[in-house]
């Protein structure tokens, strides 16, 4: 088994020598960002503000526009044809989404979308231990009022699912509650439809032909995985892939990541 810091290398060098004959620079992606916060731990995925601050900088500087998952959805195939375009989503409704990543997008004038999971929300701010891969992780949530506030500066909040749960693993009654009642719920409190979802964990066993079924039944325009590669027109919509951006990405990394140097090793994952 590889550490962390074996794996970074074998995938920067895979990226370097293999990927880079594969890239597609100035496609459109879906990027996800979890935790933004100073002083975090690298391995839980956060990244900090001055990192999220500095691949801001770069999509501006590259010219990249932003969508919303739901405005990409509404025109797909002429969305992922536009060059320098990318949808920006953060995961989990965390309230560094608020206090840290909302005045940043503010001050960069880029739109994103919000992945909530509606358990988590409470009237005000709270904190929560969300389920995570490695077990359960402290963490403060936006109450309805900070996504209330979301929403009114133009951003688009997603479901989550309630509990955090991998949706594609669980008894069809409770994934079908997953999908519904947190469609329900966040269109309730904001007042708007709730067009997709973000399948928890989003990797293999997050997602399934069941689950695609039960999403599409529920009314969602579209959902999406975290199995990292560039979409394109012919996507499955119920399970668009994006690709993730961690504490680990350097400025360099992030711009192989954008111009799809990685998409290859994501794709070939599930069978390593
Ligand atoms: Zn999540």
């Amino acid at each position: 088994m590889l550490n962390t810091a074996n794996k970074l290398r074998v995938q920067d060098a895979f990226a370097r020598l293999v990927g880079r004959w594969f890239i597609h620079p100035g496609a459109f992606r879906l990027l996800t960002f979890h935790d933004v916060r100073d002083g975090h731990r690298v391995e839980e995925g956060a990244i900090t503000a001055g990192q999220l601050a500095g691949f801001l900088a770069w999509l501006q500087r590259e010219q990249y526009a932003t969508v919303t998952l739901g405005e990409a959805l509404t025109n797909w195939p002429a969305i992922t044809a536009r060059r320098k375009t990318v949808a920006l989503t953060f995961d989990d409704g965390l309230l560094n989404h608020w206090e840290t990543v909302r005045p940043l997008l503010k001050q960069h004038g880029m739109n994103a979308t919000f992945f909530v999971p509606t358990d988590f929300v409470a009237e005000r701010r709270a904190k929560r231990a969300l389920p995570v891969a490695q077990g359960a992780c402290e963490h403060w949530f936006m109450g309805w009022e900070e996504l209330r506030s979301l929403v009114q500066d133009g951003f688009e909040i997603g479901s989550h699912g309630c509990g955090h749960r991998l949706i594609g693993s669980l008894e069809t009654p409770r994934a079908r509650w997953e999908v519904r009642e947190s469609k329900r719920v966040l269109e309730e409190q904001l007042g708007r439809p709730v067009a997709c979802l973000a399948y928890p964990f989003g990797q293999r066993g997050a997602f399934s032909p069941a689950s695609r079924a039960l999403v599409f039944e529920a009314g969602y325009q579209g959902a999406c995985t975290q199995m990292g590669s560039t979409p394109n027109a012919r996507s499955d919509p119920f399970e668009l892939p994006r690709l993730d951006v961690n504490g680990h990405d350097d400025p360099g990394r992030f711009e192989r990541k954008m111009a799809g140097a990685y998409d290859l090793w994501y794709r070939l994952r599930p069978a390593a």
